[in-house]
This record gives C-alpha cells, sequence and structure tokens, in this order.
C-alpha cells in the first residue's frame, strides 16, 4: 500500500530546527475529491523564511499551527485528478508542504514547463526567489544603468539572480559571500564585477575597493555586520531593498544594530522591506522575462539538490543558516 510521508510542526524550535521539533511519519494517501488533483512531490523548495514561520510572532503569514504539515513550496506531477484544468502528467508547483504527496484545489498552483528547465531550476530562479530578485531589484530599489549594485547571500538562490539582473540592466554588480569558493562562483559562473568575501580580513576595505564610485543599491538578505559595512558606503539618495535578514533568524534574543543606522537619516537613503507576494499580480510579466534570458543565456542558474527524503527536512534546511549550501538549496523527495 502506499503511504504518505509527511514532516508536521510538533513544537516551536528555540535557536536552530532540531529533528525533534517534527513528527516525520507515513500516513494514508490523501485521495483526490472533485475539483481536487494529487500531486506527487518530487522537489521541496527549501527556504531561510520557513524558520520564521515555525514562531508564533505576528509576521507576512499566519505561523504554521503545530501539528499542521510543514509550509514548503515544492514541484512535482499530477498523478490523479478529478480537476477539469489539471491532468495526469502535468509538472506543477504549489505549496504542498513537506511531504510526498499533496491534494489541491489548484489555488495558486501553476504549471511548469520541463522542455525549457528541470524541475528544481522552477523552484529556483524561474520561481519564487527569480521573483524575489527581479521585483526587488527593479521595482523596490530602481536600479539604473551605470549605478553600483551590491547584494548579499549572493551566491544563493535570490542572489545570484539580483547580480545578473544588475548585469542586464547595465548596473555595476558588487556580490558578497562566505569564501574563497562562492566568491569564484560569483565571478566566473554569474558574472559579477566584483566578489567580496566577508569571512575574509578587512570586509571595509574590500568593500572599497570593489566599489570606487560608492554604492546605489543595497539587495539586503544578511543584516548584522555585512548590512553595517555595505550602509557605511551608501551614495546620496541611494536605495536599500530590505529582502531578508538571515543573519537573525535563528537568534534567541533581538538583535541590534544596524548601529549606523543615522547614514539614512545624513545621506538621504530610502529603505523598503517588501515581500514577494506583493507583486503576485505581475508574476506572469517577470517570469516571462526571467524564462526569456534564460532562454538566451544570460541567466545561469544554479540548483543544490540534496537526497534523503522528507526524513532529511531538519538537517537539510539548516544548512541555509550554517553557510553549507551553493545555489539555490532543494531536497529531492
Ligand atoms: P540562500 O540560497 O542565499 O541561502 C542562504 C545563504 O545566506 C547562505 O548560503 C549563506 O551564504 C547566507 N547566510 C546564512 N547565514 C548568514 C549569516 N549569519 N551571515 C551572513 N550570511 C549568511 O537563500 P535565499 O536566496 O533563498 O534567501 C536569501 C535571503 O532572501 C534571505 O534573507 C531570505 O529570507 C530572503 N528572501 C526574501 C523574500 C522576500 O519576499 N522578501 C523571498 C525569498 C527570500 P554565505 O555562504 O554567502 O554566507
Amino acid at each position: 500500500m502506499t503511504l504518505n510521508r509527511v514532516a508536521r510542526l510538533v513544537e516551536r524550535p528555540v535557536g536552530m530546527v532540531r529533528r525533534e521539533n517534527f513528527a516525520i511519519r507515513d500516513e494514508p494517501l490523501p485521495e483526490p475529491r472533485d475539483g481536487e488533483f494529487r500531486v506527487r512531490v518530487s522537489h521541496i523548495s527549501l527556504d531561510p523564511a520557513m524558520r520564521g514561520w515555525m514562531n508564533d510572532v505576528r509576521s507576512y503569514v499566519e505561523p504554521i499551527k503545530l501539528g499542521d504539515v510543514m509550509r514548503a513550496l515544492a514541484v512535482g506531477h499530477v498523478e490523479a485528478s478529478r480537476h477539469p484544468d489539471f491532468r495526469e502528467g502535468d509538472a506543477v508547483s504549489g505549496r504542498f508542504g513537506v511531504q510526498q504527496y499533496a491534494v489541491s484545489d489548484g489555488m495558486g498552483v501553476g504549471r511548469v514547463d520541463e522542455r525549457l528547465a528541470p524541475l528544481p531550476t522552477w523552484l529556483g530562479g524561474l520561481g519564487m526567489p527569480g521573483l524575489t530578485a527581479y521585483f526587488g531589484l527593479y521595482e523596490v530599489a530602481n536600479a539604473q544603468a551605470g549605478e553600483t549594485v551590491v547584494v548579499s547571500a549572493a551566491s544563493g538562490a535570490v542572489g545570484q539572480v539580483v547580480g545578473q539582473l544588475a548585469r542586464i540592466k547595465g548596473c555595476r554588480a558588487v556580490g558578497i559571500a562566505g569564501g574563497a569558493e562562492k566568491c569564484a562562483l560569483l565571478r566566473d559562473t554569474f558574472g559579477f564585477d566584483a566578489a567580496i568575501d566577508y569571512t575574509a580580513a578587512d570586509l571595509a576595505g574590500q568593500l572599497e575597493a570593489a566599489s570606487p564610485a560608492g554604492i546605489d543599491v543595497d539587495f539586503e538578505n544578511v543584516g548584522g555586520a555585512v548590512f553595517e559595512a555595505v550602509l557605511a558606503r551608501m551614495n546620496t539618495f541611494g536605495r536599500i531593498a530590505l529582502c531578508g535578514l538571515i543573519s537573525t533568524y535563528n537568534a534567541t534574543r533581538p538583535e541590534a544594530g544596524p548601529r549606523n543606522i543615522r547614514l539614512v537619516l545624513t545621506q538621504r537613503l530610502r529603505m523598503q522591506g517588501f515581500i514577494v507576494f506583493d507583486f503576485a499580480p505581475r508574476y506572469g510579466e517577470a517570469l516571462g522575462a526571467l524564462a526569456g534570458w534564460f532562454k538566451e543565456g544570460r541567466l545561469t542558474l544554479v540548483e543544490d539538490v540534496r537526497d534523503g527524503g522528507i526524513d532529511a527536512y531538519p538537517d537539510v534546511l539548516n544548512l541555509l543558516y550554517t553557510s553549507g549550501n551553493r545555489g539555490k538549496l532543494v531536497l529531492k523527495v
């Protein structure tokens, strides 16, 4: 008998997630009713925000309830359908959760084209992270040709796209990442103009060398010391698209800073937080552009696909917070 391997959140983590925070078990295969279909999930997206969704705090989405299947974006194939618009064999992406099989009524589910790119890519640059890069850089930060754009967590899912979209726009793209290997990836694979290793000495000096004309746009993914260093080099009327603060997601005490926030005042900076869902009505436009650049070979997308199935979820998720991933982190089911 086919069973459904499922990860349910059963306690709220303190600090990094642990295996014990989840009940990972076999459950009966869910059956679609009229107007529904069942998806065999093939890959699950690991996103830094997952850690925040586990906290019982005010946020942009409801916290995951204890006992619920862990929320996750995923891709897979329809394997049984009682829905008029979805057929067996369709490749789809949606919020299917950390489980092998999901039943859906089609809300928020999109079709993906495996001829254009393999399924994991639709969780990365041709999925939510790509859309985040597109709207964060072009809309929130309003990056213009000739400007210098700095992005942190630059080799990751969002960052790798930000750097390449900055180049496509005619900007100077500077990426910040941890370690020489990731910096080589930024320069050699993604075509950044300069790469900065925040784990090496003299972050301020490296930034100065990489941005001789100062920084016009900060695409902020990290927060903390990296953010402070970038803030210190922002040009007057620069823009900060506050996309993420991954250095704080597992913090057990409130974080201080940025200690040099005074610069937002003196340099008349504009800082705006955003959530990619804000742009949902325009996803089609952005996906069309991203897919076009990908097809033309102007957008290189790297995924880090891990084995281990549903049981590996807690350990694989933690790779995001320990700099263990190389590109968009995906769990193969
Ligand atoms: P990544 O693929 O970039 O993976 C996370 C990376 O963050 C790690 O590999 C590591 O890279 C870096 N990192 C982790 N901890 C630290 C730390 N303490 N200090 C510095 N760097 C750290 O993840 P995503 O691209 O999926 O997400 C990037 C950011 O974008 C996150 O903050 C996320 O929350 C945010 N995001 C926001 C969205 C929105 O709608 N606002 C949507 C999607 C993502 P390294 O080795 O270089 O340190």
